[in-house]
């Protein structure tokens, strides 16, 4: 195996990497390096890590639907193909009925929850998003309503006159039961500023968050490579992810990121297209399980179809992914950049990916609580065919 450089870390690969697998936490220095070390061994620890977290016999997934309310934003991020100015023909707004039509189509796809996030419209007063959320927890009560990305919150307190204490608590007064952390992209200033101006900057990112986790909030963690980023870019990226985990496990009772979720960037009808290097499958699963190795406190680690398709989140499930995110119904974003041109997934599609990777297939909450267990051979037509699978599909139901 590799030697590291005596210069470097003073041991090899192979003992850093047993290091970790052995439960030691690794410091920036020591993930940097990771990116150095052969992806085989880098994954063979990523995936150790995995089995001993999360139940080794599982993939999971949710049943949902992404709603974008609204695709009018002022934020204009370079790397963005999904919003429009409120000039442009195919600008819209959606009314509070035709957001309900689509809740009503996930509940007869059996889903439990909606992913709703949007640009950021000036033209949207508080009872815009309030009204919203009643009228969704009115109209379908069984649904849990994860909502709104730290860069639409940071809009409404810079707009409506709350601080962000009084601003949450108004939005989960009116139904929010989650704040997905969309925009993460990488938390690190000089990248953001240069994909994107006006976007987010990392302190406020994180500030919103951490209130949402000490107000009890559902909350996942994100990441995008691609935009030339470093490797101590990546790193520090994760590591303030850990440290926030670590204060909200110690301040909150545990109520930290559910997840963690990168994908890579996508560039088609963007203004960064051909001036970001974007990445590779190699690269999407290299930095995926160093995320697993890392993020020795986030618990679960999503696959991302949408960005990467199919086959390379299925190859995940390797790589320290124990999840394949959700069926989504209409992914409007990443798609809009390109990706695989994929806006959802069925049901038997995520089944047939975890069970031919010789995982046991379970439908999960946004809280990563299993719900239910599907019928593999109903859904596919056919028992597992592989000796893995076939182990799995006796797992209990
Ligand atoms: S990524 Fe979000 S904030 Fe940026 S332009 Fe697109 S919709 Fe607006």
């Amino acid at each position: 195996m590799t030697a590291l450089g005596e210069e470097r870390l003073g041991e090899t690969g192979t003992e850093l990497l047993g290091r970790a697998v052995s439960g030691e936490r690794l410091n920036a220095a020591e993930i940097e390096a990771l990116y150095h070390l052969p992806l085989p061994e880098v994954a063979a620890a990523a995936h150790a890590l995995r089995l001993a977290r999360r139940d080794p016999d599982v993939v999971s997934f949710l049943i949902d639907r992404n709603i974008n309310y609204t695709n009018i934003c002022n934020v204009g991020c370079n790397f963005c193909a999904f919003y429009r100015t409120r000039r442009q023909a195919d600008s819209y707004t959606h009314d509070y009925a035709t957001i309900s039509a689509k809740i009503t189509e996930l509940e007869a796809a059996g889903g439990t929850r909606i992913l709703m996030q949007g640009g950021v419209n000036p033209e949207l007063g508080l009872a815009y998003y309030t009204g919203l959320l009643r009228h969704i927890k009115a109209h379908h009560p069984s649904i849990r309503i994860d909502a709104f990305s730290p860069e639409e919150v940071l809009f409404m307190e810079k707009n409506f006159g709350l601080s962000l204490d009084a601003l949450l608590d108004t939005l989960i007064e009116a139904g929010l039961d989650g704040l997905p952390g969309a925009g993460g992209e990488i938390l690190e200033d000089d990248v953001r500023k240069k994909a994107a101006p006006a976007r987010i900057r990392s302190a406020d990112w994180f500030r919103i968050l951490d209130a949402a986790q000490r107000k009890g909030l559902y909350t996942i963690s994100t990441m995008v490579i691609g935009f030339g980023e470093t490797y101590a870019q990546r790193t520090r990226h994760l590591l303030q992810i850990r440290d926030q985990q670590d204060r909200a496990n110690a301040l909150y009772g545990g109520n930290g990121f559910s997840g963690f979720a990168m994908w890579t960037l996508q560039t088609e009808h963007t203004r960064l297209h051909g001036k970001a290097p974007g990445a590779t499958a190699h690269e999407y699963l290299q930095q995926l399980a160093i995320a697993r190795i890392a993020l020795d406190n986030v618990p679960n680690i999503q696959a991302s179809w949408p960005g990467q398709g199919f086959k390379v989140a299925q190859a995940s499930l390797y790589y320290g992914a124990n999840d394949l995110g959700s069926t989504m119904m209409e992914e409007n974003v990443v798609s809009a950049a390109g990706g695989h041109g994929r806006h959802q997934a069925t049901v038997r599609e995520l089944i047939r990916v975890a069970v031919d990777a010789g995982f046991t297939p379970a439908i999960r909450n946004s809280r990563f609580e299993i719900i239910a267990w599907p019928d593999v051979e109903a859904a596919l037509g056919r028992a597992a065919t592989n000796p893995e699978a076939e182990r799995a599909v006796g797992a209990p139901s």
